[in-house]
């Protein structure tokens, strides 16, 4: 449908009534004037007549063509008006402005046969006589009661013809005027209607544009005004209701930002409506640009797309455990319900996951643990019980063997207790490390690298290897001086006891500006570099047959790096092998 504007809707009808009335009310007025005017002419024309009747009755009764004649033609001179006067035939006596004897009969003029039917005949016509448009008006000339002639008068119509085209011409003048006049005022007070509209206009576009604060102006105009209160509180709702919605969302937003858990959901056509950082992050995706994708497009594990297809297929919550492969692979817990829209229809499918790799890790080192310590533990017991036994069926007969079997009892119990022994240190290092409840307090480094150097002096001079120290004074930590003893004669007794004898270890202990280095420098096998990733791992050694050997329990590392830990420091080995090695702790400084 054509649109136009209010005004040219109603405004051309309007102005066409305008017109109408107007020339309605001219066509009335002219005709009610032409009548009047028309009446008063033939009213004096009657006047006139039947005075003229009175002069002439008498000659006309007796039939005196010659005297009616001239009567006629000096008072048709005196009143400007045209006189006839004819006989009861319709022949002409006497006309003011012919003479009677050329004139036809006038029997059959419509005005004179009224006239001499009684009644005063009126007629317009135009007059071959005197070839112009005449008013006529006869009377009837009777002596008792018989009808003996008439009078006619008679005037030029064309004077009143030019006065009322005069009345018509200022009929339209004035209709114009009027109708300019009224079109200008109209549109002024259509102005007065379309701007309040216009300016509803506007504000409806502001509220459609989202401008919801702005305010409609309220006009004096009680329709209009009833609207735009109804716009405005219209757009008062929306802005609560709408304000209302964003707030439920950035709440909703927030929630699942900070949420650990990876969440996704899905349309049924496997389509992402929304996923949090977590789940783009776990899955490798880019937030911004996955929404409305399928999710086989943006996440690539297949895995995964079995999991959703599941989920998506089924009424029912679904869970997995899923193996996203990579380097490494990576593990993930994924829980699969229905998204339901507002009438409670399934709509697609939520998917919560979880990073379940540091849970399996732990898992698997656990599990790696225990099979580990039972192995530790295994070898010992075994020797042991088979000395006591061999002891006990009598199989050392010699004294000496006896001797041999007990000290091979001894060996073993005393490489039970340091693996037991170091098994509970780490035990308990852990539990105050995950427990935050290692105690430490200001101490000097140095002397805890000095006391820890008095207590290896021994088994390194049986291992006949030197050991040299050069440490700075004043080096103060936050320490826990049992502790970091602990991990410094761990690091001396590797260093002794994978050096060769009469080699040397240089210990040093140094500052920079935010932290305190202790290295333990040794000269001897040196590890290769495959080994130094997994080194401080428990149980985790280069050469077992040796570490053994040696009294190692491989746990030793370990303990390090979880006192360093505790320490909030770091531990970091240097090795070449064949030339040896260099274990620096590095622990935060205080200044
Ligand atoms: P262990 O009780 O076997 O010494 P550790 O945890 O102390 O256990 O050390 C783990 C392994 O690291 C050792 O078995 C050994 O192979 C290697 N290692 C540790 N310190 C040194 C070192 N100073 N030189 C060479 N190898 C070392």
């Amino acid at each position: 449908m054509k649109r136009r504007k209010l005004v040219w809707n109603v405004f051309p009808y309007y102005l066409a009534i305008i017109i109408l009335a107007l020339v309605l009310a001219a066509l009335y007025a002219s005709s009610e004037i032409r009548r009047l005017y028309f009446d008063e002419i033939t009213d004096a024309l009657e006047i006139r007549a039947r005075l003229i009747l009175r002069r002439v009755a008498d000659p006309l009764a007796a039939g005196d063509g010659a005297t009616i004649d001239s009567l006629c033609k000096e008072l048709g001179q005196l009143s400007q008006t045209r006189i006839t006067v004819v006989d009861r035939e319709g022949r002409i006596l006497g006309d003011s402005d012919q003479d009677p004897a050329v004139m036809e009969n006038h029997a059959q003029r419509p005005e004179i046969m009224q006239a001499l039917a009684g009644t005063v005949g009126t007629e317009i016509r135009f007059s071959n006589t005197l070839q112009t448009t005449m008013i006529y008006v006869a009377v009837p000339a009777d002596t008792d009661g018989a009808i003996i002639g008439a009078v006619r008068t008679a005037n030029p119509f064309t004077a009143a013809e030019s006065a009322l085209a005069a009345l018509y011409r200022k009929l339209l003048l004035n209709g114009l005027i009027i109708t300019v006049v009224a079109t200008l005022l109209s549109l002024f007070l259509f102005r007065r209607i379309t701007r309040p509209l216009a300016q509803l206009q506007q504000g409806a576009t502001a509220f459609a544009d989202g401008r919801l604060a702005s305010r409609l102006a309220v006009t004096n105009i009680e329709e209009i005004a009833v609207l735009a209160e109804s716009l405005n509180l219209m757009a008062g709702n929306l802005a609560s209701r709408i304000h209302l919605i964003e707030q439920q969302r950035n709440e909703l937003e927030a929630i699942l930002a900070s949420m650990s858990e990876g969440v996704i959901a899905l349309d049924a056509n496997e389509n992402v409506v929304t996923l949090n950082q977590t789940a783009a992050t776990l899955l490798e995706i880019d937030p911004t640009g996955a929404q409305g994708h399928p999710i086989h497009e943006v996440a690539r594990f297949a895995t995964l797309h079995d999991f959703i297809g599941r989920a998506l297929a089924g009424d029912r919550p679904v869970e997995q455990e899923i193996v996203l492969t990579g380097e490494p692979n990576r593990y993930l817990h994924a829980h699969g319900s229905g998204l339901l829209d507002a009438e409670g229809r399934r709509v697609g499918v939520v998917v919560v996951i979880n990073d379940i790799t540091r849970l399996k890790r732990l898992e698997n080192v656990r599990r790696d643990f225990v099979a580990n310590v039972s192995h530790e533990l295994k070898t010992p017991i075994t020797a042991i019980a088979g000395a006591a036994e061999t002891l006990l069926d009598g199989g050392g007969e010699k004294p000496d063997d006896n001797r041999k079997f007990l000290e091979m009892i001894i060996r073993h119990t005393a490489r039970l207790n340091s693996l037991v022994e170091d098994l509970m240190s780490l035990a308990r290092l852990e539990n105050e490390t995950e427990g935050g409840k290692t105690r430490l307090s200001s101490g000097d480094v140095a002397a805890v690298v000095e006391s820890s150097v008095l207590t290896c002096r021994q088994i390194a001079q049986t291992r006949e290897v030197i050991i040299e120290v050069a440490a700075d004074k004043n080096l103060m930590a936050q320490i826990n001086p049992v502790q970091l003893e602990h991990a410094l004669i761990n690091l001396i007794d590797n260093a002794t006891k994978y050096s060769a004898p009469g080699s040397t270890i240089y210990m040093a202990a140094t500052a920079s500006d935010n932290e305190i280095i202790v290295s333990v420098q040794d000269h001897g096998c040196g590890i290769k570099s495959v080994h130094l990733p997994r080194l401080f791992e428990r149980f985790y050694r280069v050469d077992a047959a040796r570490s053994r050997h040696q009294g190692g329990t491989g746990l030793g590392l370990a303990i390090v790096k979880h006192v360093v830990q505790a320490h909030n420091g770091r531990v970091e080995v240097k090795s070449t092998l064949g030339s040896g090695s260099t274990f620096s702790i590095y622990l935060p400084r205080l200044v």
